[in-house]
This record gives structure tokens, sequence and C-alpha cells, in this order.
């Protein structure tokens, strides 16, 4: 079992599989990815080993990130493969959305279970301001295509920034009569967006009070659930979450890990330790020694991250460390 030294129990990892993204969101990657060396991501047979080890010690939900997952051309094949292993029982990605109308059938006969696709604002203007990417309306006709064909879990992941609010009854109609959940993501500050976090972070709280106020009532974690705090409504069919990381005892409920993709296990996405195991992924036989040294990192989990003090941990933007 992963178990860290506050007893928290990580069944959940994700994975980042490229840190290449097409996108430039303003508080991620406003001037594009920058290529510095050489594709350097792991291989699929270095996913491949690595998941094998996971398994073992009781993961069965993976979700894949970036970067920008869906730019590998072999993201189909990974996830055959992480589906290959009967104790996944889900399998997810996060993506911007930017090829998914073209993709989701592939990615759903590969076993997808859950998707969340990044959609910062329901008006396509502040869309393509945000993004500097003008396909808003693709993205919601791929939401579209994939809950037709099957795919059980969707969420929409938008960051909350001032305009949200004022958008808050467009993105409500837009879960009134599907179940499909939104959540709110607090913006996050890191060594690349200070000034942008300065002039555009919203404490969650005031949208919490909003809910509140129009009738939402907080509910339950679903098991495996991650960080958010969910929000139910009689008149709604789909449900809303926030991701509040500045919030009082967040890490508490702390159940994922994160492996970079160069295979680095990053314990806390703000901290400061990745600790590099690639070169235990490079066969099956290393089973054994890459859950030792897994263990051994689990064991200095910090109990909270230090955002509060300003300590953003040595991250650049989350695309690099697989957000
Ligand atoms: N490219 C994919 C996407 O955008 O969905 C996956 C990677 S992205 C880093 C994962 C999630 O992190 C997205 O929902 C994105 O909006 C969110 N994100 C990125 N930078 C953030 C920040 N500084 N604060 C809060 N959320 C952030
Ligand atoms: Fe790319 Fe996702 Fe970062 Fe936007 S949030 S720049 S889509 S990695």
């Amino acid at each position: 079992m992963l178990q860290d030294s506050f007893s928290r129990q990580f069944q959940y990892i994700r994975i980042s599989v490229t840190e290449r993204c097409n996108f430039k969101c303003q508080y991620c990657l406003p001037n594009g990815y920058q290529r510095t060396c050489a594709d350097d991501s792991l291989f699929v047979a270095e996913i491949d080993n690595l998941v094998a080890a996971l398994v073992d010690m009781g993961v069965w939900k993976i979700r894949l990130t970036g970067g920008e997952p869906t730019l590998r051309r072999d993201l189909s094949e990974i996830m055959q493969i992480i589906r290959g292993y009967p104790q996944i029982r889900e399998l997810g990605i996060t993506t911007n959305g930017f090829k998914l109308g073209d993709k989701i059938n592939e990615y759903f006969n590969a076993g997808l279970t859950n998707l969340n696709v990044s959609v910062d604002s329901m008006d396509g203007e502040q869309f393509k301001n945000i993004t500097q990417v003008d396909k808003l309306d693709y993205i919601m006709d791929s939401i579209k295509t994939a809950r037709s064909i099957g795919v059980c879990k969707i969420k929409i992941n938008a960051v909350l920034l001032p305009h949200s609010l004022t958008e808050l009854d467009m993105f409500l109609e837009y879960i009134r009569n599907q179940p499909i959940s939104v959540r709110f993501i607090e913006l996050m500050q890191t060594s690349d967006n200070g000034a942008y976090f300065k002039a555009n972070y919203i404490d969650a709280a005031i949208l919490h009070n909003e809910l509140l106020q129009r009738g939402w009532q907080q509910i339950a974690r679903e098991d495996g659930a991650g960080p958010a705090i969910e929000f139910s409504h009689t008149d709604y069919i789909g449900k809303v979450g926030i991701i509040a990381p500045y919030r009082k005892d967040f890490c508490s409920t702390c159940n994922r890990l994160r492996f970079t993709h160069t295979g680095a296990l990053r314990l806390c996405l703000f901290g400061d330790g990745n600790y590099p195991l690639r070169n235990l992924l490079q066969s099956k036989q290393q089973k054994p020694e890459l859950q030792q040294a897994i263990l051994v990192a689990l064991s200095e989990k910090p109990k909270a991250h230090q955002l509060a003090s300003f300590k953003t941990g040595n991250i650049q933007n989350l695309s690099n460390v697989g957000g």
C-alpha cells in the first residue's frame, strides 16, 4: 500500500506524458511552450513498467496529463496498456480539448473512462483571450460527442478568474440538464506567473458563498475523489466543484501523487522534491527496486504545502510538472 507518514493513502496517480503544449493560457504558458531540449518524455514501455509497479501497491485510478497529453501520437497505445491492468478501474485525461473531437472515439475504445476538459470561459471571445486559441465551439461539441459515445465521468475545469463570477450563470445553465461537473480551480501562484496571480487571484470562498446563497449544497466526497469540495442542487443534474489549494486543511485529504514526463516522482505539486526514478523504469525486473524507492520517497511527503507563506516550491508553471 502507498501510505505516507500522516496515514494518507494514495490510490490515484497522475502521470504527465509530455510537457509540450499548444495553448498559451495566460496563467500557465502565456508565451507558449518553449522547447529547450529534445523531447525527453517517458517511452510507452517505461510508463508500462511504472504502472506495473503501481497497481501492485493498490493504485486503481490513473490520470494522464501534461502539458497537453493529446499531443502524444501514441496516447491511445498508452491508454490501452494501462487499461490492460485489471486493477485499473478508472483512466482519465486532463486536456485542453484541442483535438478531442477527432480523437475521442479512439481514446474511448482504448479504455478512457474519465474526461476532464479545461474550459476557462463559456464565452468564445473570453476563451480566446485566455488561451489564445479560437476553438471553444469545437471543444464544446467534442464534449457532446464524448457524452454520446458513453464516456461516463466528464468534468470541466475552469480556473477561477475575475470573469468566472460574472459567467457563473452560463456555467450553471450548461450543467442544468446534463451529468457534467464544473470544477472551479483557484488560481495558483507559480514562479512564472507572480504578476498575473496578484492581478487575478479570486478567493474561492466568494464562489462558495455564492453557491450556498443560490441553494447549492455541499455533498460528501466520493471514494478516490480529488480534492474538490462538491455541490449539488435539486434543479440541476450536474455538479459544481471547488478546488481551493489555499484553503486551510486542503492537504489533509491529499490522495494523489504525480510522476513528471521524465519519470520523476513529485510528492506535492508545490513541494521542492522531485525524485528521479527513470533509471528504475527500464525493465520489469526492476519492479521491487522501484517500489522500494517510491516508498522511501513517500515517507518524505510533507504534511502540507507552504503556499500561504508564498512558497510555491520549484514550480515554474503547471505544464512542466504535470498539473
Ligand atoms: N493541458 C491540459 C489542460 O489544460 O487541461 C492539462 C495540463 S494543465 C497544466 C491541467 C490543469 O491545470 C488545467 O485545468 C489548467 O487550467 C490548470 N492550471 C494550469 N495552471 C494553473 C494555475 N496556475 N492555477 C490553477 N490552475 C492551473
Ligand atoms: Fe497548456 Fe494546459 Fe497550461 Fe493551458 S493550462 S497552457 S492548455 S498546459
